[in-house]
């Protein structure tokens, strides 16, 4: 297992956030052209000038303003979900067994709540918590109390994914509070302190990913029936489309790690169709 993951199984945090990884690849491709709010709707990927004997013709790609960019070729990043709802319309179609990979391979829904409290009213040395039943499928905790600092900081995660995270994306976010607190109140509230998390709590984050609208879910998942259907998504069609993201990787799928992985495979991809040196090779 460990093999398969050059990072290693640990936990890590980028300290300056996930800003800092944004950052360092935009200070690295200043001379690219960069184009923000800007959704793809239409790739058009044999147009008018495409023939077998001129078969770089240009790609057409057109976005929500109808503007049109033209590419020898294009890689698609997307999440799964925004392929498998159709908002990018191919020209031609996509091959159909390329089609079958986006949809059978699943991306569910997921969730996620970060609560800071005025103190820390759980067990010391409790970490995760899998909840079964309650509003919260997982919990994490961390505290940070320690004399020789002046950083006191008590935090709980609610964290869930997959069906059940996706019958609650129709919640406020209030109602998500009030329910996570209760699912906490219920867990380490006593006699002579039935609400804790209530009492305690200070400020919160919510956020859910199936609400956002260019994500749409959470991550992919390994999915019953999708054997290989990973490697028929993560493959170029006739060297002019290149898939990358996190659901393509062929070694794990849902992490950030892996989705850089599969844009470095996919550059090559294209490095190669092209002629080109990989830029990592240069
Ligand atoms: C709650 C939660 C917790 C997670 N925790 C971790 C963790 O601890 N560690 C970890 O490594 N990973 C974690 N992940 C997973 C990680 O965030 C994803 O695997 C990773 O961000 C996927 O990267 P990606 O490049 O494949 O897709 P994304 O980062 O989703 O990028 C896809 C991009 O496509 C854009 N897009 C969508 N539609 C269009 C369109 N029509 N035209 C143009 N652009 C479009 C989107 O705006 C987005 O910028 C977590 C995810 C969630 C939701």
């Amino acid at each position: 297992m460990e093999s398969k993951y050059e990072w290693g199984l640990g936990d890590f945090r980028l300290a300056e956030s996930y800003s800092q990884l944004v950052k360092y690849y935009l200070d690295n491709s200043v001379h690219v052209d960069k184009r923000l709010n800007w959704q793809v709707k239409e790739v058009v990927w044999k147009g008018d000038d495409w023939s077998s004997s001129n078969p770089r013709g240009r790609i057409l790609l057109r976005n929500q303003h109808g503007e049109v960019l033209t590419a020898k070729y294009v890689i698609i990043t997307v999440p799964l979900t925004i392929l498998q709802d159709g908002d990018i319309t191919f020209i031609p179609a996509l091959p159909v067994n390329k089609n079958a990979a986006i949809n059978t391979i699943q991306m569910r829904g997921a969730w996620k709540i970060v609560c800071r409290f005025k103190h820390r009213f759980w067990p010391d040395k409790l970490q995760q918590i899998y909840s079964v039943r309650g509003f919260s499928s997982e919990i994490w905790t961390h505290s940070c109390d320690s004399p020789d600092s002046d950083v006191k900081c008590h935090v709980i995660v609610g964290f869930e994914t997959a069906e059940p995270a996706e019958e609650k994306s129709v919640l406020s976010g209030q109602e998500v509070l009030d329910g996570f607190l209760s699912h906490l109140d219920e867990m380490f509230g006593t006699i002579s302190d039935p609400h804790p998390a209530t009492d305690a709590i200070m400020d919160h984050v919510y956020f859910h990913w199936s609400n956002h609208p260019f994500i749409r879910g959470g991550y992919s998942s390994p999915t019953a029936h999708a054997y290989d259907l990973r490697h028929v998504l993560a493959s170029p069609v006739e060297d002019r489309l290149f898939f990358a993201g996190e659901a393509t990787s062929l070694r794990s799928c849902s992490t950030v790690p892996t989705a850089i992985e599969t844009g470095t495979r996919v550059a090559d991809e294209v490095c190669r169709v092209a002629g080109l040196i990989p830029c990592a090779k240069l």
